[in-house]
């Protein structure tokens, strides 16, 4: 059974400890393969190799830079097929939503700040003949880069990419519940030249790994993606070692209809925005929000187009909705579809576990579930579920609407479906988020800011907001 081993100084190590834990296939339920169950003393040597590495690499030159990052980028893209296969496998998503999203947008990641770096300028500040001001960035010292399980790759490059390319050393952990792209990373890495210790990838469990890389004292930068109730723990660890912090968290995101949207669109829209990746993903809209005038018509239509997607083999072409992540995620999802039935929700379609036959008759397989008839501030409307579970409720107005929409703790984004342009700026305007989409979901510019508000997160990822964050203003000021 392959044994996954940590990326540092260069080399593919095991543990010091020699532990593994095990690595489970979601679409089947099986252990495949063997993951380091890292500590603090991995995390230390890692730590140890940044900091050696980081005086060279930061004077590298940017043009040298990235030009290795591109090769990374140009190696993710040459190994699409392997690190698509990897991510399915690992994960339980579709394959052709690994090969068309999780794994382009890796190497893209990696290509935008390759790039970016190029271009990326400071600010000098003139005093007329007083003074002047000019703004050195410059990178900060050894990262802490945390991920989660949902988009592993995509998310995992997200961070590391602009680390890098400023001029950071980087010390990562990807989720321990899948490890298998970042660990086909490091082998890029190594083929594509980056200097050794500048990157250093521990596998490991969140509070052995996470903590003991949040805790660190030589690593004063923290970026995590990940859910809210870890955030909080991040920083009350990192707050008062006075840390920089970059924190993208959890979401609970309002999909807005109205009445006088284009109709097919939003319908087709709503089904991939509610459900790709087994709504696994941050940005998915959870809580559906339809105008009376079309939300008997829009309800019927949506159920029915739900109804036919296909649940299965991840590896199979056909399949719209693979396996949610693990055991225990399964379990999760289920007690929030319970949850909802005693809050008074109606179950319009799924809310089971799905038992398919052969191989994958152990694999973690669920409807996907629309909800109707739940209260907007009841907890199944309130809380992250972060499955293939999706609440729809009608609205009259537009007050009312947004009243419903910013009831959440979370902040991260929205999408609104109108062809009324006034309303559209309006009602964006008021939406308590990071992120609204008119028209449209998860359409993404890599040069736009990336984040959200409220238990949402903290800062901004995305074009030059990550540039900033990792690295550090000085400004100097000359008398004239
Ligand atoms: P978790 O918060 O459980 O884990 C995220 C990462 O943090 C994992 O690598 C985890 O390791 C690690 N971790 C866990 N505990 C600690 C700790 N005490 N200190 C440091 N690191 C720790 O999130 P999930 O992996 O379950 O991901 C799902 C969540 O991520 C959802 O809430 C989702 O909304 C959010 N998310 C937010 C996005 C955004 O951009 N805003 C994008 C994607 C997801 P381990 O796996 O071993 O527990």
């Amino acid at each position: 059974m392959l044994k996954i081993r940590n990326y540092i100084n260069g080399e593919l190590i095991a543990p010091i400890s020699g532990n593994y834990l095990d690595n489970i296939n979601p679409s089947i339920g099986k252990v495949y393969s063997l993951i380091p169950d890292s500590d603090e003393n991995d995390v230390q040597l890692a730590t140890q190799a940044a900091l050696a590495a980081f005086p060279t690499w930061s004077k590298t030159p940017k043009e040298k830079r990235s030009r290795i990052l591109q090769k990374i980028a140009f190696l993710i893209e040459d190994n699409l097929d392997k690190l698509a296969e990897a991510e399915s496998i690992d994960n339980g998503k579709p394959l052709k939503l690994a090969k068309t999203v999780d794994i382009p947008r890796a190497a893209s990641n990696f290509n935008f700040y390759a790039t970016a770096i190029l271009h990326f300028a400071s600010e000098s500040h003139s005093m007329e003949d007083t003074a002047i001001n000019y703004t050195l960035r410059e990178p900060i010292g050894v990262c802490g880069c945390i991920s989660p399980w949902n988009l592993p790759l995509y998310l995992f490059s997200w961070k590391i990419a602009p680390a890098l390319a400023v001029g950071n050393t980087v010390v990562a952990k990807p989720s321990e519940i899948t490890p298998m792209t970042a660990y086909l990373l490091s082998e890029i890495c190594m083929e594509a030249g980056l200097p050794k210790g500048v990157l250093n990838i521990v596998h490991g469990l969140g509070h052995k790994v996470g903590a003991a890389i949040t805790s660190h004292p030589d690593i004063p930068v923290i970026s995590f993606t990940g859910g809210t109730v870890t955030g909080k723990q991040i920083i009350s660890t990192a707050g008062p070692m006075f840390k920089k912090l970059s924190l993208e968290l959890g979401g609970k995101n309002p999909n807005i209809i109205f009445d006088d949207c284009n109709f097919e669109d939003a319908l087709r829209t709503t089904v991939h925005s509610s459900f790709a990746n087994q709504g696994q993903i941050c940005l998915c809209g959870s809580r559906i929000f339809v105008q009376k005038g079309i939300y008997e018509k829009f309800k019927k239509a949506f159920v029915d187009k739900v109804k036919d997607l296909k649940i299965g083999n991840p590896f199979d072409e056909n399949t719209n909705i693979g396996a949610v992540v693990s055991q225990p995620h399964l379990e999760k999802v289920l007690s929030y579809v319970e949850l909802a039935k005693q809050e008074g929700g109606k179950i319009l379609c799924g809310g089971n576990r799905v038992l398919l036959d052969g191989k994958f008759s152990e694999g973690y397989y669920l409807q996907p579930t629309i909800i109707e008839g739940l209260a907007f501030n009841c907890r199944t409307n309130q809380e992250e579920i972060f499955g293939p579970v999706v609440t729809i409720m009608p609205f009259e107005t537009e007050e009312e609407v947004l009243m419903m929409a910013n009831s959440t703790k979370y902040g991260l984004a929205s999408s609104v479906w109108t062809e009324n342009l006034k309303k559209a700026h309006r009602v964006a305007a008021n939406l308590h988020v990071g992120i609204v989409w008119v028209n449209t979901w998860l359409l993404r510019d890599l040069r736009t800011p990336f984040g959200g508000v409220k238990q949402s997160g903290v800062g901004r990822e995305g074009g030059f907001e990550a540039l900033h964050f990792f690295t550090e203003p000085k400004n100097i000021c000359i008398k004239l």
